[in-house]
């Protein structure tokens, strides 16, 4: 026994945890977990040590359209949508109190399933996911309708109301966080929700909805099936009984769900697809490091995987050679590590294939003539994950590959510009139009840029700032519609008017 508590303590609390971690993946549908219908599953490998995790259910059409019934069930007679918005509230308070209380064991789902830091886990995706919850359940009683100025024989009432079952087919990057950004407004507007996570990340979303459940969700009201995209996900979004899907994913998946919209029953689909955010680093930058500091930070955090990371670099070429430098130095802060131990900064890529597909955008950004400066090796050899050093190219130009598409990873390009306009042109010459930054000590100069940069957010003199009450979301190729702030139960709503004859 005392040998065992040593090797516990040795092995550090997080290991020992995961060790003992068993995670559910069954389906969870009507309130109830449960086996896809057809009783297939699949495997589900850490990527941390490549571990087998779980044998996670495969859902195909048949059991989308059980938990589609089930939502449309829990939406028409009015178990949820027809509760007070104050009733709404008080659930999704506690759910987001529940999702607290599971926070350590959310976190560590979370860091097993796609090998992200268990630090950032728990301090940051777990409060966030819970704040969403918070925050919209917080406003759903505060949101009035209006009255629109017509004549005085009638009576125009203008109110939002919720669109019936929404669909949510989610990314592998951010499971909890983006699961609860989709939710947490559909929910409070009064929709029921079918939810898709990626099946590289299918866990926290099933607990989720069991905590959901605990805290006053009628079952129906939050379904989440785990599945295939190219099964579950693409029969969701063919589902004639879907009024609208929030789907958050690649550009060519997002293609793929609008092209199933069209062909069913035009469906809205509300999309957040990839980006390609440039930074523009002007030669009167005030504080070099810190904008180097902010870059690498902003762009390797989360193993580089986040939609809105900086990955296109743009720096006036009198200060280039100085910031690529600052810039290389700050690699060595974002070394990947155990994802289990409390200071690790950087974990692991997330399953084999993504690391192909790294490796092959490293050859590919050589071959195409880019310099890489720094990093691109393999580490943690015998971990039995994949854990790869962030790499930065110089020497990119806008007709390369690894300047268009988006990498979604640890690696990031250098472009060089002689002035404002050429820096602007280079930064909208691009599909995406998600996010942009920019580092000037010229409030003018900042103005005048954001202006006429074609993104969904500007960035100035940082790169980090987010918040539950600011919308997020992209132009182009980039998306459509808002997550956060007010902005998102517009998505998740439809406006209804209502004209009454007043007589006299
Ligand atoms: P992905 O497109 O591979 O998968 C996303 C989801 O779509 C998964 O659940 C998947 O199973 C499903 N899917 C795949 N094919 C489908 C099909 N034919 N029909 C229906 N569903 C299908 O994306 P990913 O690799 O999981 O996530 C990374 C992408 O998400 C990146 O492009 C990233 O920029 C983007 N993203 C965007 C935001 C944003 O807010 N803009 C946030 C997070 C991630």
């Amino acid at each position: 026994m005392a040998g065992f508590i040593q090797e516990a303590v040795a092995m550090g609390i997080w290991h020992q945890r995961a060790s003992l971690a068993r995670p559910d993946g069954r389906a969870f549908i009507s309130g109830e977990r449960c086996p896809a219908l057809e009783l297939q599953t699949f495997e589900h490998r850490s990527p941390i040590d490549g571990r087998s995790l779980s044998q996670v259910s495969r859902c195909l059409a048949n059991d989308v359209d059980v938990a589609v019934r089930s939502a449309r069930r829990a939406f028409e007679d009015g178990r949820w949508s027809r509760q007070s918005p104050s009733a709404r509230r008080q659930v999704l308070q506690r759910f987001a109190e529940g999702v607290l209380a599971a926070r350590e064991e959310l976190a560590l789902l979370e860091t097993l399933d796609m090998g992200k830091p268990i630090q950032y886990s728990l301090r940051l995706d777990v409060p966030a996911a819970a704040q969403s919850l918070a925050w919209f359940g917080e406003c759903i009683d505060k949101q009035y309708g209006q009255i629109a100025p017509t004549s005085e024989h009638a009576l125009a009432l203008i109110q939002r109301e919720p669109l019936g079952v929404v669909g949510a087919i989610l990314p592998w990057n951010y499971p909890l966080v983006v699961a609860c950004l989709k939710i947490a407004p559909a929910l409070a507007m009064g929709n029921s929700v079918v939810l898709k996570p990626s099946e590289r990340s299918s866990h926290s979303a099933l607990r989720l909805a069991e905590i959901g459940l605990a805290a006053g969700l009628p079952p129906g009201v939050l379904n989440v099936l785990p599945g295939f995209g190219f099964e579950a996900g693409q029969a969701l979004a063919l589902h004639m009984d879907v009024d609208a899907l929030a789907f958050t994913g690649t550009l060519r998946n997002g293609r793929r769900v609008h092209e199933c919209a069209a062909r069913s029953n035009l469906k809205r689909v509300f999309a957040q697809l990839g980006g390609k955010s440039a930074l523009i680093v002007f030669a009167d930058c005030a504080d070099l490091h810190f904008a180097a500091r902010s870059a690498a930070t902003a762009m390797f955090f989360n193993q580089g995987a986040s939609c809105n990371a900086p990955s296109r670099v743009l720096v006036h070429e009198r200060i280039a050679t100085e910031f690529i430098r600052l810039l290389a130095d700050e690699v060595a802060h974002h070394t990947p590590g155990d994802p289990l131990d409390e200071d690790c900064v950087a974990g692991a890529i997330v399953d084999e294939q993504h690391f192909r597909l790294l490796q092959d955008y490293l050859q590919l950004g050589q071959a195409e003539g880019a310099r890489l400066i720094c990093g691109g090796r393999t580490l943690r050899h015998g971990s039995g994950g994949l854990y790869l050093e962030p790499a930065i190219f110089d020497h990119a130009r806008s007709d390369m590959r690894i300047v268009r598409e988006e990498i979604f990873g640890p690696m990031l390009t250098v472009q060089r510009f002689a002035d404002e306009a050429e820096a602007i042109a280079l930064a909208n010459d691009s599909a995406f139009g998600l996010q942009a930054g920019i580092w000037t000590a010229s409030l003018d100069r900042a103005h005048r840029v954001a202006r006429r940069l074609r993104v969904g957010t500007v960035h100035v003199n940082q790169y980090d700032e987010d918040d539950i009450g600011v919308p997020f979301g992209g132009r182009g190729q980039s998306g459509n519609g808002r997550d956060n702030a007010l902005a998102a139960l517009e998505t998740f709503s439809e406006l209804k008017t209502t004209w009454i004859r007043i007589a006299g």
